[in-house]
């Protein structure tokens, strides 16, 4: 019979965090994952000969305990990310692109410019409704971050009579680039919540592009520390349920049907794949129901090669009013093996789920037209990465549905971004989730 200290369920940064803060303390740990390969949505894997990932990422300045994770495990951050000071947004119909300056600290000009220019794009009245909107919006969820929660952001914007043209050029690019959703489906409480954290670490801001495959430079540095503290890694097993005596956890079920004890499971899943190890002891118990409540959400990437680079310069790209919600030429940075290489993440995700590779790529190169990009002449390989169910909706009236890290059942603990932690579903949400979810087991705080 084999038997653990704790099983970890799940090689996301979640399931990777927890694992090493445990194995840290000495117990024994086993880490289970379904696919192939480490990282969940932070992974990056050779298909038929094309190197793609679960989608491009950006390492935000201010996170704090990703870093810290990274460290303990020698990756220091600067080593493994490309900084930028500035986004461009790309409009339809015009063949330049608005470049604003996000980091008052590592690139003050060029935030001062893109504050004080751009002004055929926004005017200064645009600009002070931008001011606004953001004052009260920040206002609101300090004050009372569930009432924020029952509006989407349209509502947020009408509300405070933000222009039409901030709404197209600011609020939609950001929105659709960050979480893949139009402002009207976006919850007001997500989209300020998730800035409201960096405002205290405003000094830290800035961007960063991967400069390699997340596999490669994320999950394996964790992942080998978790062997060097004897902790074990299985890929290709997938947990089909938990094994429940009295009330209690005392382990996994494989898909195989083997059996494999512990003290303690950490389920690190996905949303839906929780869901579905929970889901026959656990969906009528009443502790569960808001979880099993709580939607999932898509998102899909389009990742393309080319015979030279589409952009001059690898930057974080937002194009409102298209299908693409945010894109990157990532040639010079994290994918240096081909000439050029542009990640597109699409907007709205449910309509690219059922389409056709093909099809995708047609919408996507129509679009590119309109926004003055050739992607087209010079294709070499594309694949499309789809995550039919890998987020929970972050639509308004859905985030008290979030579940803790903490369960009230026996040896059982969650972790992952839908779980209850500041930064919804991020990077680093994911890792304190993981975080909290060892002290649980440690019984002792790390945070
Ligand atoms: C396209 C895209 C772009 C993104 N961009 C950013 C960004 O720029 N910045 C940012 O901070 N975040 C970004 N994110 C979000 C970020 O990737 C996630 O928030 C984070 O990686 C979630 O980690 P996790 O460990 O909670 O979950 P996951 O990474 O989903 O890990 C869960 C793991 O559990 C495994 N699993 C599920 N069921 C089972 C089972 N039954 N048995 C065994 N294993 C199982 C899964 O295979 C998976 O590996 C992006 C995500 C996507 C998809």
């Amino acid at each position: 019979m084999e038997k653990f200290d704790v099983i970890v369920v799940g090689s996301g940064l979640a399931g990777l965090t927890a694992g090493l803060e445990i194995s840290e303390e000495g117990k024994s740990v086993l880490v289970i994952e379904k696919n192939k390969v480490l990282g969940g949505r932070t992974s990056s894997w050779n298909e038929d000969g094309m190197i793609v990932e679960s989608g491009f990422h950006r390492h935000i300045g201010y996170y704090k305990k990703m870093s810290e994770v990274l460290q303990k495990v020698g990756v220091d951050v600067d080593d493994i990310v490309q900084w930028e000071e500035k986004v461009d947004i790309r409009i339809k119909g015009k063949n330049e692109n608005a470049v604003f300056g996000i980091s008052p600290i590592f690139g003050p000009i060029a935030t001062i410019k893109g504050a004080l220019g751009n002004n055929d794009i926004l005017s200064l009245n645009d600009k002070l409704s931008l001011i606004a909107f953001f004052t009260n919006g920040f206002l609101h969820y300090i004050k009372n971050p569930d009432e924020l929660d029952q509006l989407s952001v349209r509502d947020y914007a009408k509300k405070f009579e933000l222009s039409e043209n901030a709404l197209h050029y600011a609020i939609i690019p950001l929105s659709a680039g960050i979480f893949f959703l139009p402002p009207e489906r976006y919850s007001a409480k997500v989209f300020f919540g998730l800035f409201l954290p960096g405002i205290p670490r405003f000094y830290k801001m800035r961007i960063g592009g991967y400069l390699g495959g997340m596999t490669d430079i994320l999950a394996t540095p964790i992942a080998n520390a978790i062997k060097m503290r004897d902790g074990i890694i299985r890929v290709n097993t997938k947990v089909n349920r938990l094994l429940v005596e009295e009330g209690e956890v005392k382990g996994v079920l494989l898909e195989e049907q083997t059996k494999i004890y512990a003290d303690y499971v950490v389920v690190a899943a996905n949303l839906a794949g929780a869901k579905a190890i929970l889901k026959d002891d656990f969906s009528t118990h009443p502790a569960f129901s808001d979880m099993f409540q709580l939607p999932t959400m898509p998102a899909v990437t389009i990742q393309m090669e080319f015979s030279e680079p589409i952009l001059p310069y690898d930057r974080t790209t937002f194009t409102p009013l298209t299908s693409i919600a945010s894109l990157a030429e990532q040639s010079r940075s994290t994918f240096t093996h081909v000439p050029g290489r542009l990640s597109l993440i699409l907007t709205p995700p449910e309509k690219f789920l059922p389409m056709q590779p093909e099809e995708i790529l047609k919408i996507v190169q129509q679009d590119g037209r309109e926004l003055g990009l050739d992607l087209e002449s010079g294709l070499t390989n594309y694949r499309v990465v789809s995550h039919p169910e890998e987020f929970h909706s972050l639509e308004p009236n859905h985030d008290h549905l979030r579940p803790d890290q903490q369960t009230p059942i026996k040896r059982l603990v969650l972790a992952g971004d839908y779980t209850r932690q500041p930064f919804f579903a991020t990077m680093e949400g994911a890792v304190i989730s993981g975080m909290k979810a060892a002290e649980l087991v440690l019984g002792k705080s790390i945070l």
